[in-house]
Formats: structure tokens, sequence, C-alpha cells
């Protein structure tokens, strides 16, 4: 039987090991892209201008759950090293590290594989961190934790716990299946595990609340539509009488908002006031930076944008949602989705999917200059953006940068 124990994490970026885990993440840097920001995130092309975004690429919080991932492997080689599902969405850097020998879990609480784990394992949280119930199943292996859970996710978690030890239920803006959201869920069911959760993805998600709140809903229905999405025990008609609103990290602010007003209103409308809605913006500095460049990036003519990271990587989905309304958009995770002048694999956000595209005809023949936007995820590392931006500047007959 395992005992329950908590296992401090091991912190891992010490001197010994730093300077070898320096030059592994030299690989994900580029001169290219830094003399870009240095010289106002312009580049001139045969034929065509790149603008980059102000804000682009690596966030603090995925530069250093990568700079501990790589001091781990450092630190403990010889040892099983495994890694709880991805450290990051992006495929650059889980392919890198997989090549020094980083074993995965997956991301499945009940999974077999956790029972074979023993104390001479090494394990890693991912940046987005673990739900509480696997945390309790890793400290009673008692194997050796590195955690690099990122310090803004860390932040939500301080909030939904607040919550919960109020009783207040907490509503997370966010995908029920993302790992950060299920960690964040777990941890708004507070202290005693008695707290409740209900995940809600989108504004349309937030309305159907606030109907049922007033009294405009079918509980059945309720119940089918979110199942997946709420706390063992939740129960709509008790459960949503006070609320705290929190939301993963990576989401679209201005969706955040409008699903904050939508509930702040229901309670309004239910209570008379609402001193029964509480709230607190938890999307993070480097999103939400990232989404203000592309907007401003997007106030220029553009012919097209490039959104460059993982297609499963939350933040920067969001930046080719919020370019692909404005302007033809193509969301490529490496170089060799431009496969040619005029044709490109990219990721389709209605079909989820790659796909190849040809380039409307205006990118094909133009007349004059084009004029191109290029951004990149939190997750993405510079050498792929490098990589990308002299994969155009080939296409356009250049031989070099
Ligand atoms: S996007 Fe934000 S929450 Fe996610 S790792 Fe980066 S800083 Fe942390």
């Amino acid at each position: 039987m395992e005992t329950a124990k908590v296992n401090r994490p091991v912190n891992v970026r010490r001197p010994e090991v730093m300077a070898q885990v320096a030059e592994d993440l030299a690989h994900f840097q580029s001169t290219l892209v830094e003399s870009l920001r240095q010289q106002g995130n312009e580049l001139e092309l045969p034929g065509v201008r790149l603008f980059l975004a102000e804000s682009f690429g690596f966030c603090d919080g995925v530069k250093r759950a990568i700079e501990i991932a790589y001091a781990a492997c450092r630190l403990f080689k010889g040892r099983r090293i495994w890694l709880i599902g991805e450290i990051i969405h992006n495929p650059d850097v889980n392919a890198r590290l997989d090549a020094l020998g980083l074993l995965h879990l997956p991301w499945k609480m009940d999974d077999p594989a956790y029972d074979a784990l023993t104390a001479e394992d090494v394990v890693i949280m991912p940046a987005f961190g673990v739900p509480v119930s696997l945390r309790s199943r890793l400290d009673a292996k008692g194997v050796t934790l590195v955690d690099s859970t990122c310090g803004n996710v860390i932040k939500v978690w301080q909030r939904v716990r607040t919550y919960a030890a109020a009783g207040v239920t907490s509503v997370i803006h966010g995908k029920a299946r993302h790992e950060e959201s299920m960690a964040t869920a777990s941890q708004s069911q507070g202290k005693d595990g008695k707290g409740h959760f209900l995940v809600v993805f989108n504004d349309a998600d937030a309305r159907y609340v606030a109907d049922y709140m007033n009294g405009r809903g079918d509980r059945a229905a309720f119940m089918k539509r979110f199942a997946g999405s709420y706390s063992e025990g939740f129960d709509p008609d008790l459960h949503l009488a006070e609320i705290g609103l929190a939301n993963q990290t990576t989401m679209l602010k201005s969706e955040t908002a409008e699903v904050q007003e939508i509930l702040r209103a229901a309670v309004e409308e239910r209570d008379g006031n609402a001193e029964r809605f509480h709230m607190f913006d938890t999307i993070c500095g480097a999103t939400q930076d990232r989404q203000n460049a592309l907007f401003d990036l997007l106030k220029k003519p553009l012919d097209a944008m490039f959104i460059i990271g993982g297609y499963n990587s939350s933040n920067t989905t969001h930046l080719a949602h919020i370019a692909a309304r404005r302007v033809p958009t193509f969301f490529i995770s490496t170089a060799d989705c431009l496969l040619h002048p005029h044709r490109i694999r990219c990721y389709d956000l209605e079909q989820k999917k790659e796909v190849e595209r040809t380039l409307p005809a205006c990118l094909r023949n133009p007349e004059r200059e084009l004029q191109i936007g290029v951004t990149a995820g939190a997750s993405c590392p510079a050498n792929v953006i490098e990589a990308i931006i002299c994969r155009i500047a080939e296409l356009c007959g250049c031989a070099e940068l």
C-alpha cells in the first residue's frame, strides 16, 4: 500500500550543471532573430517586407521549464528520468529533450505506468503543473521530483484555493482537457478536496451557465453539455450560488473579459447585486504581451500573417485565431511547412489538422511589395523562427541573410 508523504522537489539548477545547460540551450537561440529585434523588427526581402511583432517567442516560464528539464538530464545522468506529458507544447524542443534519453509518462492519472515507478526514478513535472492526485501518487512512490511549474500557473492555484477555502465554486475559463486547466481544477477543490469547479470554454458556455443561474435552463441538458468539465458531486442548483472566476493563463484576453462580464451580470440579475461574484484576471503577462503585440502588428496593411508554434500550444492557437479574423493567416510549426513559393502546409483551425494550401492569387502574383507579418507563441524557440525566416527568404530568391 502506498503511503501519503510529501516529497520536496529538488533544485536542479546547480552550478555544476548550469554551464553545460547553457550550452544545450544555445541551440534554441538565434543571432538573426536578435539582430532583427534590435533593428526594428523589419526585414526587407526581394518583393516582400517582413514585420515581426514587438513581442514573440519564448516566455520566461518556458525558458525556465526547458532549463530545468536539461539540468535534470545532466544532474541525474544514468538514472531513469521521466517527464509527465510534454514539458511545453513545441515539437522541436520536445524532440531535443527526447534525444537526451528523457522517458515519457502519459498525462493520465490512472495509467499503470505510474505503478512501475520506484524511488530510483526521477520525474519532471511540466510547466503547466500536474493535478493534486497525480502529485500525491508521485509523493507516495518516493520518486525524485523536479518541478518546472510556471510561477504564473501557481498564482492561479493560490487564487482558486482561496475560493475553495471560502466555499466559493471556481469557474475556470479554459479548455477542460488542457493540462493546465486540469491541474487548476484539482487545486480548486481545496485542502479537503470538497471544493467545486466548472470549466467553461467560451462565451457561449458562459451564456448557457448565466441562463441556468437565472432559471432559463434544463438540469439534465446542463450536466450533459458540461460532462467532464465539473467536479465530482457538482450540482448547478447548489454550487453556482457563489462563484469565483479564474482562467487558464493562455486564454484570449478579450474572451476572458467577456466570460467574466456575462457571469457577473448573471449573478447581478439573480441576486440584485454582484456580491457573490468574484474575479481575478489570471492571464499571464507573457500571453497578454504577445496578444497585444499582434493586435498592434495587425494595424499595418498586411497581406498575410505567419503564426509560428506547436499546433497543440494554447497561446499560439489564440494568436492564430486573432490573426485569422483580420488577414490570410498561416499557422506553421517548422520551416518544412513552406513547401514551395506557392504552397504551404499549415494548421487549419476549423478542421483542427494540418493541411496543404495554395497561396491566394494576390499573394502568388503580387503587383507590389508584399507585407507579411510574423509572430510566434510563447513556447516557440528563436531557432525555429530563424529557420522559417530563412526559408521565406530562400523562396523569395534571397540566397543568404
Ligand atoms: S505562457 Fe505564461 S503561464 Fe505559460 S509558461 Fe509562459 S509565462 Fe508561464
